[in-house]
């Protein structure tokens, strides 16, 4: 039962949602029938109908969902290797090997939403909800910080005691909280949809990202999880949450589905209808696209036996059709996933990973005690230190980077777009990932890593020297800088 403050507070926003409904003038863009039959029309596809399909992904434009529907409906396992070929290719020419570190920092866990399948839903007396205080919050970034993070993002539950001004006041007081020479430089968020207004807010305090999930874009199955009377019972208030944030001036956004929910190909090409809607009306798409799988939760028992399971092997799927059909947007792997299947997918297009994660509210002051179920959304897969996946990137090949320089220089949005179309990441990402890379081995490593880290900025530098010698001086002449003390230098 809700309290009556919790119920005052859910019946405002009820009635914020509906009069947004009644206004809504866009129309919905996940045409069901439509995406229905294209993934029937595009059924066992010929080799030759895939071979065209990636020579256009190659091209690096992108696809439409009637391509990547023929990727989807792929069934031959030999020409799947092509396609994760091609997958490693586009990321490798538009990203390089750098991987973007991150953490996730949950700060509120109370909610007056009833998600079928989440640990945090209001009528789940399993777990304790929570929220950090001022020194709660202060003490975990710091732990973050002491471990090398430069990058989080946070999140709230949709519930009175988490509302705007809450979300405001804890991402200055993070900003604000210095540890030595760490300190927390980009904070992206992911909360529930806002208003407008609301987002002007957030622009204010000097979010990155902001990120919803639409969870499922499948409207039956979307309203099976989503109690019709609660706030997160409305599609379409979370259809076009992005939409508003971008009306207000928040550049960078980013989309997601719970994998598990319903079929995974339809969810695939409801993520491409999205980015595509987001274009069509603000001249780019998502920032990023995240793709986490349902993970068991206490007394959940939806997320413990998923509707529809995505297998390993349909999961590495979904990372390579999407690294085809969306080139230049991040993908983002979450520690759900095991060590062993989080190496295997990387090379196929991730971007962006957390790492050293802990998801209950209060998890990092007890990083000694990976899982605490009674206190989480779900269950990790990936529980390793920072340090730890920092050496296996290496010893992959992988330049970790903990870069907030296209943010606070403004390449966000459409300028980062076009930026990242002309292949310009590599000449400014790779350079400022190896120098955060450099600050964490020079302020946070174990010896083990700075010795591999070391190595592996030597060689990059090296083949730099070679592609653009000026250039290759300049990061030369950093790396001596911070050596002698400095930090924070960027292109
Ligand atoms: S998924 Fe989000 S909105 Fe739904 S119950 Fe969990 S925390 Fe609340």
């Amino acid at each position: 039962m809700l309290t009556p403050e919790e119920e005052d507070w859910r019946e405002k926003r009820l009635a914020l949602i509906r009069r947004y409904e009644a206004a809504e003038k866009r129309e919905d863009f996940i045409k069901e029938e439509k995406i229905t039959e294209i993934l029937a029309r595009t059924a066992d596809p010929p080799r030759a109908a895939v071979a065209e399909v990636l020579s256009k992904a190659r091209e690096l434009h992108g696809l439409n969902p009637e391509e990547a529907a023929v990727l989807l409906n792929c069934r031959d396992a030999e020409v799947w290797e092509e396609i994760f070929a091609t997958a490693r290719q586009i990321k490798e020419a538009v990203y390089g090997n750098r991987i973007v570190l991150f953490a996730p920092l949950y700060i509120s866990s109370p909610c007056v939403n009833n998600c079928a399948y989440c640990g945090f839903r209001h009528t789940n007396a399993a777990v304790n909800k929570r929220t950090l205080t001022a020194e709660e919050l202060a003490a975990e970034v710091r732990i973050l910080t002491q471990n090398g993070h430069k990058r989080l993002i946070v999140v709230y539950g949709e519930h009175p005691v988490s509302d705007i001004d809450f979300m405001c006041r804890t991402i200055e007081k993070i900003y604000a909280t210095k540890n030595g020479r760490g300190e927390i430089r980009r904070v992206n968020v992911n909360a529930a949809p806002l208003t407008v207004a609301e987002y002007r807010q957030l622009k204010e305090v000097g979010i990155g990202t902001y990120q919803v999930f639409q969870e499922t874009y499948h409207h039956e199955t979307y309203r099976k999880m989503h109690p019709a009377n609660t706030l997160k019972g409305s599609y379409r208030w979370r259809l076009f949450a992005l939409h508003r944030a971008m009306e207000a001036g928040i550049d960078d956004v980013a989309i997601g589905v719970l994998f598990g929910l319903y079929d995974w190909r339809f969810e695939v090409l409801g993520l491409i209808c999205h980015a595509l809607d987001l274009e069509r009306e603000f001249g780019v798409g998502p920032h990023t696209i995240s793709f986490p799988r349902l993970e068991p939760a206490l007394n959940t028992p939806v997320a413990s036996a998923p509707p529809y399971p995505v297998s390993d092997a349909d999961f590495k799927k979904v990372i390579a059709v999407l690294r085809c059909a969306v080139p230049y947007t991040g993908l983002i792997l979450t520690c759900r996933e095991r060590p062993t299947l989080r190496r295997e997918v990387i090379p196929l297009g991730v971007s962006q990973t957390d790492a050293g994660s802990r998801i209950a509210v209060g998890g990092y002051a007890q990083m000694a005690r990976e899982h605490i179920p009674d206190r989480q959304q779900f269950q990790l897969g990936d529980t390793r230190s920072l340090d730890e996946f920092i050496r296996e990137l290496c010893e992959d090949g992988y330049i970790p980077s903990f870069c907030t320089a296209g943010y606070r220089a403004g390449r966000t949005g459409c300028h980062f777009m076009s930026f990242a179309k002309k292949g310009l990441v590599k000449n400014f990402c790779l350079p400022n990932a190896v120098l955060t890379f450099k600050e964490y081995l020079l302020d946070y490593a174990t010896p083990a890593t700075r010795e591999i880290g070391e190595k592996t900025i030597a060689a990059y530098v090296e083949r730099f020297a070679q592609q653009m010698p000026q250039r290759a001086a300049v990061l030369k002449e950093m790396l001596t800088r911070m050596e002698a003390g400095e930090r924070d230098l960027y292109f």
